[in-house]
């Protein structure tokens, strides 16, 4: 007998086939003679309906168990639904309780807040909100993975366990099998020497350098793989893990960098409004109004490119008022990311030639000796969703650079190499793929999609 998934089921004509249906229960309601169930297996946001007779053997007892939340395996016929709301509809000849659920089950019929289902993130995979996000969330990765693939693009794993600190900033996890209650010291440091690796190891923020590596042997390639930030700040847009898409291309400036990403984001947009309508749907109707409308007139505009001159230009035009002044060399606070995204340009904002200052070594430096080839790409809701760049790709000032920064060249060694032997303009981006979750679904956490987040002082599950 088939055994469709009820995506599938909910597509077929109803007219009599037999078959078997696996899911969760997700309400019960008896009048009558006659017991109906919605029944989900997470292949939809939609359920399949069960309508269960009273002349099926055992039908008293049975029907008393059928709760929110049982797993059940139900044999039946599909038939055309007279009922609204469903075309089809099985009706049950043999029901298979695998799993009961008693009534402390905690996804009973009630909504409940996002809050609440943080705390029991084992479970909320089986609410609509969490079961269209694991969806959602597979879509994009394929759609990442399709876009890049599609191109000639080589997806490239860079490891996650590594020895230099990228970005040359704190916020990075140390990763020790040295006993912390009995570290070894020397001369009154820590002597990593007896450390697994023979020296300090960390948990990658950015798979970038080895994918430059790559790029400059492969020509185009991609990371897509978890990374990881010791973040301290509680923010809605911020996770300790998370997973970030990395394009790395050689025989490319800054706007070829600048045109992959926008013509890749508007892609996987797309791809999702016309593979996950049902989900969408949800989203748009439940989470957040106008989400659909607001994706689309994104996959229709080009988005808006400004330097970072003449961005903190519009915003002291402006005359707004800020939490976080702002004046030329410092950084942009997501409320100044906000305010130029959704109310000066009302559209994807790009904004490059950032002070170097306020970035890191490995950009390219512009004539001017005050500003970098950086390009960060702004979204309303968010702010920030990739931070990208050209690379410097001439040895002598890369090195200059990586002294200027308090680093020390001798730990880039390998880095600077790739610029003396066949040095090319390179060029790429680093996507927040939670952020364009949150994008997307217009949920407001980032905490909400993930299946289980890391954040600062929370590890339960
Ligand atoms: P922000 O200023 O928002 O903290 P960033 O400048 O630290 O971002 P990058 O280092 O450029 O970000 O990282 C590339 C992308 O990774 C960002 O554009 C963003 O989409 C995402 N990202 C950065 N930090 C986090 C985080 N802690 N959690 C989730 N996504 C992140
Ligand atoms: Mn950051």
């Amino acid at each position: 007998m088939l055994k469709p998934d009820i995506r599938d089921i909910l597509t077929m004509p109803g007219d009599g086939t037999e078959i078997i249906v696996e899911g969760w229960i997700r309400t019960k309601r008896e009048s009558k003679g006659v017991t109906f169930l919605e029944v989900n297996d997470g292949s939809s946001i939609r359920n399949l309906q069960i309508v269960i007779e009273e002349n099926l053997s055992d039908y008293g007892s049975m029907v008393r168990d059928l709760n929110t939340g049982a797993s059940i395996t139900v044999e039946g016929i599909l038939t055309d639904s007279p009922g609204t709301g469903q075309v089809v509809e099985l009706k049950a000849r043999k029901i298979d309780m695998r799993g009961a659920a008693p009534a402390d089950y905690a996804l009973q019929k009630k909504r409940h807040t996002l809050e609440f289902l943080r705390e029991i993130a084992h479970l909320r995979p089986r609410t609509n909100s969490f079961g269209a996000v694991a969806r959602v969330r597979s879509a994009l990765s394929f759609a990442i993975h399709r876009y890049f693939q599609e191109r000639g693009f080589i997806y490239v794993h860079t490891p996650i366990i590594t020895g230099s600190d990228c970005e040359g900033a704190g916020e990075m996890f140390q990763v020790t099998t040295l006993p912390l209650d009995q570290v070894p010291l020397q001369n009154g440091r820590v002597d990593f020497s007896q450390d697994f690796f023979g020296k300090r190891a960390l948990l990658t923020v950015s798979g970038q350098l080895e994918g430059e590596a790559y790029a400059c042997a492969l020509k185009k390639i991609y990371t897509f793989g978890p990374t990881f930030r010791a973040e301290n700040s509680n923010t809605s847009r911020h996770l300790a893990e998370f997973w970030m898409i990395e394009p790395e291309m050689a025989f490319c400036d800054i706007h070829g960098n600048m045109d992959v990403a926008e013509e890749f984001l508007r892609y996987i947009f797309r791809y999702i409004l016309e593979n996950c309508p049902n989900d969408m749907d949800f989203f748009n109707e439940k989470i957040s109004p106008g989400l659909i409308e607001n994706l689309n007139a994104i996959i229709q505009s080009s988005f808006q490119r400004i330097s970072y001159t003449e961005a903190v230009e519009q915003l002291l035009k402006s005359k707004a008022s800020f939490e976080f002044p702002l004046s030329w060399g410092v950084d942009l606070q997501s409320e100044h990311e906000k305010f130029l995204t959704e109310k000066i340009y009302a559209r994807p904002v790009i904004i490059t030639d950032y002070p170097k200052e306020i970035k890191a070594f490995y950009m390219k430096m512009n004539e001017d000796d005050k500003t970098v080839r950086a390009m960060d790409i702004l979204v309303p809701r968010l702010g920030e969703i990739v931070g990208g760049s050209e690379r410097e790709s001439d040895y002598e000032k890369l090195k200059q650079r990586i002294s200027g920064y308090g680093l020390n060249p001798d730990d880039y060694w390998w880095y600077l190499e790739l610029r003396r032997f066949g040095t090319v303009p390179h060029s790429g981006f680093g996507l927040g793929f939670e952020r364009t979750m949150q994008f997307v679904t217009g949920m407001q956490n980032i905490r909400d999609v993930i299946p289980f987040p890391r954040t600062v002082k929370s590890l339960e599950f």
